[in-house]
């Protein structure tokens, strides 16, 4: 899959990765936001102020890739500049999942990285995860910051904030940001193990 062909589909997959973050627990309350490319100046990314576990296709916004809304009733996401940034960085992907889950997050608020070789599947399959450095929520500067990782790594850490992953299509994003909580996790309970991370 390298580009929905339909947008029903890419709108079904926004509710269905939102309902799993949630379930997750990667996202409190309204926290968190997804977006899917579905052409070459188009996304349908999800609204502010709606917890991600229980949306519905109507609350979904259509944006271009500068932030212009063009269908929808509800405003976007200001987090979203951050998803549209790293669609004009890197065109070939297509969706972008922004979420706080626990574990990777306070890896994140202590800036260390999750390093590549701790496991042999994080190697192959999700590779470093930098920390981006920290900027206000809904900044240029965060937005640039974050995409700036794009097109060289699976996903990123936020520094104080969260992670931020990106895939050909919305649950490729969502498993990448399943994989790093899971190392994280790991990461944390070797370090309680007393391995140096
Ligand atoms: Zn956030």
């Amino acid at each position: 899959m390298s580009e929905y062909q339909n947008e029903n589909d890419a709108r079904r997959d926004i509710l269905e990765v939102g309902r799993r973050l949630y379930a997750l627990g990667f996202v409190a309350a309204n926290d968190g936001n997804i977006s899917v490319r579905v052409g070459e100046n188009a996304v349908w990314a999800t609204p502010t102020n709606v917890s991600k576990g229980f949306m519905t296709e109507d609350m979904l916004v259509k944006l271009d890739l500068n932030g212009n809304v063009l269908d929808g009733d509800l405003a976007p996401s200001s987090e979203i500049k951050m998803h549209l940034a790293v669609y004009r960085r890197n065109d070939a992907l297509r969706a972008v999942v922004h979420a706080h889950p626990p574990t990777a997050t306070a890896f994140a608020v202590a800036g260390k990285p999750l390093p590549k070789s701790l496991l042999a599947e994080t190697e192959l399959l999700l590779g470093e995860i930098p920390v981006a450095p920290f900027a206000p929520i809904g900044s240029r500067e965060l937005a640039d910051g974050v995409a700036a990782y794009c097109a060289e790594y699976n996903g990123v850490l936020m520094a104080r904030h969260g992670i931020c992953a990106w895939g050909v299509g919305a649950i490729d994003a969502l498993w990448r940001a399943e994989r790093i909580e899971f190392a994280a996790k790991v990461a944390l309970q070797l370090k309680m193990l007393g391995w140096e991370i």
